[in-house]
């Protein structure tokens, strides 16, 4: 194996994204191939039983398990580490595994955390139900506010974690306000960046410790695999992540990671030709519906702190419909291209139904509060020709008497 980038770490650190995501972390075998290879095997073999030892005794520094080290899964990680301008990545079988280990890696009973009220249902979940009873103390605040960041701060306050656009509310939050002030008070800042992949945002520059992602999403692109990644400095992700995950295992398969590093080499287009279709669909639906939630129309409360941390506004937003809930599954029902799918980050365009999926188990109290009401629906524009896309919606509202 020859490492064909990254020798020159010089090299590699004055790329550009879009060549960052097709070339970072590339090895190549003797063979020469063309592609990535995928190494589907979950052990390795020793020459002698001098080397065996020196491999786990740490002076040879060759493979010695898959759970610790594949070849396929490295180059992914380094891809994705050059693309997020980070130090150090790993990945994980799904974004929730990531964020999981992400949490669960650097807090320990008596340690607090606060997260944000607005969220993917199941980092929700993480922190109102499976944390507490690790003893983890958990204070849930509204993430634009940032003196709720502040007011929740304890002695024993660990970690602050919050997604930004937050699902699907598309609640903006300010990274650097509240990377800032984490700072102050020796507390580590985790964000779920999945909305944007690091071509749209990266956390780090804002003073974010940590940036976790579902690469089910936008970077694989194509709604094949599940994946996860954490992004972070070298000391977190050696000496906090790694021993956990090292150890309990939630790793990524090699041939999920491939598919992944596959669809890396198409997001830097994807991301924006999806966040341009987004837009022209944000705006043509604007009007017809009581409210859009959308980062770059001015009718969104942060438009101006969503371009500042945002390079482009992304495939998703959310809408919400007079009518409730019946007129929210007629407007569904009525579409003819656009997919009825609860997936985001897709090159195929797909809407779905936030209070009766994805925030099904909240219930009505917890979804009032997080701001979901019946006639909300988000949707992920893809890659196909949005005058298609938008004539579609148009039919459907038409349908559905929107
Ligand atoms: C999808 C998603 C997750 C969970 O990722 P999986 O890959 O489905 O496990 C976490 N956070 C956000 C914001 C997501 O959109």
């Amino acid at each position: 194996m020859k490492r064909t980038t990254g020798q020159d770490r010089t090299q590699t650190r004055n790329w550009r994204p879009a060549t960052r995501a097709i070339r970072g972390g590339t090895w190549r075998s003797e063979m020469g191939e063309t592609s990535e290879a995928l190494f589907l095997t979950s052990g390795y073999c020793y020459d002698n039983a001098e080397t065996a030892a020196a491999r786990f005794n740490g002076e040879d520094d060759g493979m010695t398990y898959s759970r610790l080290q594949n070849p396929t899964v490295q180059m992914l990680e380094e891809r994705i580490a050059l693309l997020e301008g980070a130090e150090a990545c790993r990945v994980q079988a799904s974004g929730m595994s990531a964020m999981t280990t992400a949490l669960l890696s650097q807090l320990s009973a008596g340690d607090h955390m606060v997260s944000a009220r607005a969220a993917f249902g199941s980092c929700r979940w993480l922190g109102d139900s499976l944390l507490p009873r690790f003893g983890v103390e958990v204070t849930v605040v509204d993430a634009t506010d940032i003196t709720a960041w502040e007011a929740a701060i304890r002695p024993n306050t660990k970690v602050f974690f919050f997604e930004t656009p937050a699902n699907p509310t598309m609640d903006v939050a300010d990274m650097a306000a509240i990377a800032e002030l984490a700072r102050a008070h020796g507390i580590r800042t985790v964000v779920d960046n999945a909305f944007c992949t690091p071509i749209l945002q990266r956390p780090l520059e804002f003073g974010i410790d940590v940036v976790a992602y579902s690469a089910t999403k936008m970077m694989d692109g194509q709604g094949r695999v599940l994946a996860g990644a954490v992004c972070g400095s070298e000391e977190f992700i050696n000496e906090v992540l790694l021993p956990f995950q090292r150890n309990t295992g939630p790793n990524l398969s090699p041939f999920n990671a491939w598919v992944v590093m596959h669809g890396l080499e198409t997001l830097d287009l994807r991301a924006k030709r999806q966040s341009e279709n987004a837009l022209k669909m944000g705006q043509f639906i604007e009007g017809r519906v009581k409210r859009v939630m959308h980062p770059w129309l001015d009718s969104h409360p942060a438009k101006a702190l969503a371009q500042k941390q945002m390079d482009a506004c992304g495939p998703i937003f959310s809408f919400e419909v007079e009518g409730g809930r019946e007129k929210a599954h007629a407007l569904l029902n009525a579409l003819e291209l656009i997919d009825i799918s609860n997936n985001i980050g897709d090159a195929r365009s797909l809407m779905c139904h936030p209070a009766s999926t994805t925030h099904h188990n909240m219930g009505p109290e917890g979804r009032a509060d997080m701001g979901i009401s019946e006639g909300m629906l988000r949707i992920n524009v893809g890659l196909e020709d949005i005058d298609d896309l938008i004539a579609d919606m148009d039919q459907a509202l038409d349908k559905a008497g929107i």
